[in-house]
């Protein structure tokens, strides 16, 4: 797919765009992707024109989804992982009791998270496939489905066959983060592990819509490298599977690095300000009208509620990032530092005072039946 390559040719035409390729970026029609369009709304010489693109993505967003954002919770099955990627807490040269749930125990996780209104769940594990299963992950659906309008998961890649297991399970989507495009500096970061394999990643999100996914989510961890580039290689990624696939929605997630056990977040050398992060949010709204942009509790309250209703339909809530976080095994270890604490009804009455409709079921399934 190209993604690969170093870059240097889209480094030049960033620096080369200037102020009427901007405006005449921002006057076409919004919402269609071209590689060139893309480039120059992320740009630096894009950057005085956020105001503007904000309005835009805002009645771009409000146009295809309405006024409402759905809301998600992330289910964390296990920290027991067999990868060492550099920037995880559950990486497995961590010396810590690690923690497994059960099918049962994850349904009664679930239960706690299904009371506090949420019908739509995400499961996530890191790489433990001797304990999280395609057979472990139907069951534990199909406890869940009554429960919840909408199951997804975000686990290591799978093949087609098992994807497609995990569809006739009840499980509607799948997200798998590339982390980052860039070849070398994905070798860098995941030294040990079914997971150094960086085309073996790439492929997942294709084996995902093969085996009829609905949901498709990409995205890169924000901090390992240039974020404009970044953007670039995933635009491309989403939309060689969206010519391929209109069956499946692809949505975009926007995961920045975050502290975690034994991980600062000051050895990296391609840290994301709220500036950068906002300019790429929206140059990707106005590029892909119609796909889901997802944010997550790992940014703070200040910047969900300034992004909130400007390109963004689904965010997290009341989030735990540890496996039984919700309720029995509180103590265990996190992946990750959650910023935004705020309980879910504290989140849902920062949007209504914004005017949105939070949206507790999957807003895809509600209308796609
Ligand atoms: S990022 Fe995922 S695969 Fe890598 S160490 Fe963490 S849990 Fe394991």
């Amino acid at each position: 797919m190209g993604l690969d390559r170093p870059g240097r040719d889209w480094v030049e035409r960033l620096e080369a765009v200037t102020a009427e390729d901007v405006r005449r970026a921002l006057a076409a029609a919004p919402g269609s992707y071209s590689q060139n369009r893309l480039l120059t709304l992320i740009s630096p010489a894009a950057r005085p024109c956020i105001e503007e693109m904000a309005r835009l993505g805002q009645r771009l967003t409000v146009q295809r989804f309405g006024r409402t954002i759905g809301l998600y919770a992330p289910l964390y099955l296990s920290n027991r992982c067999i990868n060492g990627c550099l920037y995880c807490g559950f990486n497995c040269t961590g010396a810590f009791e690690r923690t497994r749930l059960t099918v049962d125990q994850a349904v009664a996780e679930a239960e706690i998270i299904a009371a506090e209104g949420f019908r739509d769940i995400l499961l996530v594990s890191s790489e433990d496939p001797k304990f999280i299963t395609v057979e472990y992950l139907s069951e534990l659906a199909g406890r869940l489905r009554e429960r919840f309008s909408s199951i997804s998961v975000e686990i290591y890649p799978l093949s087609t066959a098992e994807y497609a297991r995990l569809f006739a399970a009840g499980i509607e989507g799948v997200t798998l983060y590339q982390e980052t495009y860039d070849r070398r500096v994905y070798g860098r970061y995941h030294p040990t592990g079914p997971k150094s394999d960086y085309d073996e990643r790439l492929q997942g999100p294709l084996r995902t819509a093969l085996a009829g996914m609905r949901q498709i989510g990409l995205g890169v961890l924000l901090g390992l490298a240039d974020w404009r580039l970044e953007t670039l290689a995933l635009a491309e990624h989403a939309h060689y599977l969206m010519k391929r696939f209109w069956q499946s929605r692809i949505s975009f997630s926007f995961p920045r690095l975050r502290p975690a056990r034994d991980v600062a977040d000051s050895q990296f050398e391609h840290l994301v300000g709220d500036a950068d992060l906002a300019q790429m949010i929206l140059a990707l709204r106005l590029c892909f009208a119609d796909a889901g942009l997802v944010l997550s509790t790992r940014e703070s309250a200040a910047f969900r509620d300034h992004m909130a209703g400007l390109g963004i339909t689904r965010m997290s809530a009341g989030s735990r990032t540890n496996p039984g976080g919700y309720g029995s095994r509180a103590g265990a270890v996190e992946q990750f530092a959650v910023d935004d604490q705020r309980p879910p009804a504290q989140v849902v009455a920062m949007l209504r005072g914004k005017g949105l409709d939070p949206v507790w079921k999957d807003w895809d399934s509600a209308f796609l039946g």
